[in-house]
């Protein structure tokens, strides 16, 4: 007899609140024949605490390469399965990848049950440029690799987010400070949607120097973000030390720096009197 296939549900869970896992991811838990989660003792309680009785199995970054197979018969077979991580929204971070391609390779209906997503969640308190932003992740964790990272990333214009652990969290403001400027803008999210939530917006230097002075600012889940750099002024610099190293050479210097002041729209300063102008 042949089935209709039935689908992999993507279900977002709370990420510190329980009060965040919304009707529909309820709903949604009970209705499956399998959930796939991250842990299953970390699952396990959250569905106790909404009365779910749905069974369990575990997928996590090491099972799921030979587990897609699987699931992938059982949901061409008919039957529905969620997948879950251990908090917010599964794949930010978090396995599940492969499962989901391998399902739309095999013509499986993939549906999300949209929720909590901690970069999400931060980006929308953070009070920085939300039109356009790029999700780092988590920094290497050794130092070498993270400032690297860190330099590659200095000039992108867009509003960055990473996650970071509160072992690392300290390296991770020094790292960042050195790398994109201590003056520039940044947010720390700290323990989203719980008891101790911190906010806080803050120059990078500014920040560095709070979280290192108070130990409680060190515990729990961190987000960090860092404002773009700030591409139309760096772009009228250019220009205007481009300008001015041509006509200083037929000016003198002072009427050089001011002609190129006037067409890039640099301040006058920022070209004339610097060997770097
Ligand atoms: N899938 C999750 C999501 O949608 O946000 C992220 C999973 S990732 C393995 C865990 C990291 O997310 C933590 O180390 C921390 O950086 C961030 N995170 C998770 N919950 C958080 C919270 N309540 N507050 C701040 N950061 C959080």
């Amino acid at each position: 007899m042949q089935h209709a296939s039935g689908t992999l549900w993507v279900v977002a869970t709370p990420i510190g609140n329980l009060g965040d896992l919304s009707p529909r991811a309820v709903e949604t838990l009970r209705a499956v024949q399998a959930i796939c989660a991250e842990d299953t003792r970390h699952t396990r309680p959250l569905l106790q605490q909404f009365g779910i009785d749905t069974p369990l199995l575990a997928l996590h970054d090491h099972n799921e390469a030979n587990l897609s197979e699987r699931l992938v018969a059982r949901l061409l077979a008919g039957e529905s399965l969620a997948l879950v991580s251990d908090a917010g929204t599964p794949l930010v971070s978090d396995p599940g990848y492969r499962l989901v391609a391998a399902a739309h390779e095999a013509g499986i209906a993939v549906s999300p049950v949209p929720g909590p997503c901690a970069a999400i969640a931060a980006l929308s308190a953070a009070g920085l440029a939300s039109d356009r932003f790029v999700f780092e992740g988590f920094l290497p964790a050794k130092s070498g690799a993270r400032r690297s990272r860190i330099e590659a990333l200095a000039a992108e214009p867009r509003t960055l987010i990473f996650y970071e652990s509160a072992h690392r969290i300290r390296e991770m403001l020094e790292d960042a400070a050195a790398g994109f400027g201590g003056d520039r803008l940044g947010c720390v999210a700290r323990e989203v949607s719980k008891r101790f939530e911190t906010i806080r917006r803050d120059a990078l230097a500014s920040l560095r120097a709070w979280v290192e002075s108070d130990a409680n600012q060190q515990r729990g889940e961190f987000v960090v973000l860092v404002a773009g750099a700030d591409e139309p002024e760096d772009a009228k610099l250019e220009a205007g030390r481009s300008l001015y190293r041509k006509l200083v050479e037929h000016l003198p210097p002072s009427q050089a720096a001011r002609v190129a002041a006037e067409i890039s729209g640099a301040p006058r300063k920022a070209l004339y009197g610097g060997e770097s102008a």
